[in-house]
């Protein structure tokens, strides 16, 4: 076991490609369906939405996709990113576990979304888009695609859940200053925003709702298209690079991971990390338990169905067969703005559904006090989203501790809070409270969710390929 702190990697050691573990998974994946016919949907019908590329990777069957020499070239601003060995906070927790974090808050816009938003913006520029029209939570995403887009002069346009557009007005800055034009949501430009409007004048929003707006204008302005920042196939593939890394810094390490952690929005950054130890872990090179961590407010994996639902909150978007809390559900306005998505990746989901990897909820007020004790220890002020995984890591170390064991825990810091401290200073000042599993909330979205009937789930079932 090495005595380092941090791991790094050089540039020359920068992944060349992402690893796509659709051929590697036990059964194929549901095909999404068309929103009307409940048919498994051609992926031609994704075209309008995405440029070609992306139409392939998020179907295609490849294990490994290279990563364009452009897209490399603008990652190694920021890439290759440590991986720190928490040696304080084990200190801290008097525990005989050891924590490894791979840390992804030194990126331009501070968290792992550029991994994603850069190949994105350079597909789409490629193929002539006019536009890309997209939504944000926290405001993670749209700074990232607008950072990534004026890489390649490409407009773009964000429409920001109104919680997080009020809550969050450096996000809104640094996408300006990246030259994107940003705009709460719900919103008057769209028919689905103006409908929502209309229900409730006051609504907070949310990331259903602002995909829709999204989605509207990018089917409605010519030559634009979408950009999706999680959930999708083709996202989960670009944040492999940062498991790629990881498996190569705990190989420098000397360390093989027991637990892995990730925090759990749309699924992308647990994705990014897991997959890559999921193709060793079946390839028998460890045997690491791996788990999504959730916020109790928005607990799709550990309370949702695990069915066909919409992306969006008005139902245009295909249908994905995926963990849900039904299209319709807003959740409580909790810090993680990330993690308030009423679905799951489907790739996510079927894991779990195949009992691949586990899923755990928690509150709130259990991840900022986690938070506040790792700024403490490591310096890092983590964002709101992952300090869902690190209080499963302080659960972890407990464990450890009674069991005794030296367990080897990895786990994903996506990104910083620097831009969330009001997050913490709630928190600080006692005011930061806990929601409770907003059941009945929940049971009235599930009953608006699309009954796909059994025949056609049978045929999805089947693995045709979309
Ligand atoms: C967007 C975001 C998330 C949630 O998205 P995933 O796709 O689940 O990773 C989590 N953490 C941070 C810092 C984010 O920006």
């Amino acid at each position: 076991m090495t005595a380092a702190t941090k791991i790094t990697l050089s540039e020359s050691e920068l992944p060349t490609h992402w690893y796509n573990i659709v051929p590697d998974l036990p059964h194929a994946p549901a095909p999404p369906l068309d929103p009307a016919t409940h048919q498994p949907l051609p992926a031609s019908a994704l075209s309008s939405l995405f440029p070609p590329a992306l139409v392939e990777q998020e179907v295609t069957r490849e294990r490994y996709v290279p990563i364009p020499a452009q897209v490399r070239d603008i990652y190694k601003l920021w890439r290759p990113t440590p991986l720190v060995r928490a040696r304080r906070l084990e200190r801290a927790l008097n525990t005989p576990a050891r924590i490894f974090y791979k840390y992804e808050g030194g990126s331009p816009s501070g968290s792992h979304k550029p991994n994603s938003a850069v190949p994105q913006a350079f597909y789409n520029a490629r193929a002539g888009t006019t536009r890309l029209f997209t939504e944000t939570g926290a405001g993670q995403w749209g700074s990232a695609l607008a950072f990534a887009c004026t890489q390649f002069d490409l407009p773009c346009a964000v429409y920001q859940v109104r919680a997080s557009y009020d809550a969050k007005p450096y996000r809104r800055t640094l996408m300006r200053l990246w030259g994107a034009d940003v705009r709460p949501s719900p919103s008057p430009h769209t028919a689905a925003g103006r409908g929502v409007l209309a229900a409730d004048p006051r609504t907070p929003g949310s990331l259903g709702i602002a995909i829709a707006e999204a989605v509207e204008d990018a089917a409605r302005v010519p030559g634009a298209k979408y950009a999706l920042g999680s959930v999708l196939n083709h996202v989960l593939l670009h944040q492999t690079v940062i498991g790629e890394e990881a498996l190569l810094q705990m190989r420098k390490a000397d360390a093989s991971p027991d637990v892995l952690l990730g925090c759990t929005g749309g699924g992308s950054n647990f994705a990014g990390l897991s997959f890559p130890f999921l193709r060793e872990k079946w390839a028998g090179g460890h045997d690491a338990t791996v788990r999504c961590v959730e916020p109790a407010a928005c607990p799709s994996l550990t309370r949702g169905e695990y069915r066909y639902d919409f992306g969006d909150a008005v139902g245009q978007t295909p249908l994905l067969k995926m963990h849900t809390l039904g299209h319709s559900f807003v959740p409580d306005a909790i810090h993680a703005g990330g993690l308030r998505f009423h679905g799951m990746a489907p790739l996510v989901s079927q894991l779990l559904h195949e009992g691949v990897v586990e899923a755990e909820a928690i509150g709130q007020t259990e991840c900022f006090e986690a938070g506040r004790l790792f700024a403490k220890c490591e310096g890092v002020v983590a964002a709101p989203e992952p300090t869902h995984a690190i209080a499963a890591t302080l659960r972890e170390a407990a464990r450890a501790k009674e069991t005794g064991d030296e367990t080897n825990i990895l786990l994903a810091v996506c990104g910083h809070g620097l831009l969330d401290l009001a997050a913490y200073d709630k928190l600080l000042d006692g005011s930061l409270v806990d929601f409770e599993y907003p059941r009945e909330k929940v049971s009235k979205a599930m009953a608006s969710v699309p009954n796909v009937r059994q025949e056609e789930r049978d045929k999805a079932a089947s693995g045709t390929a979309p």
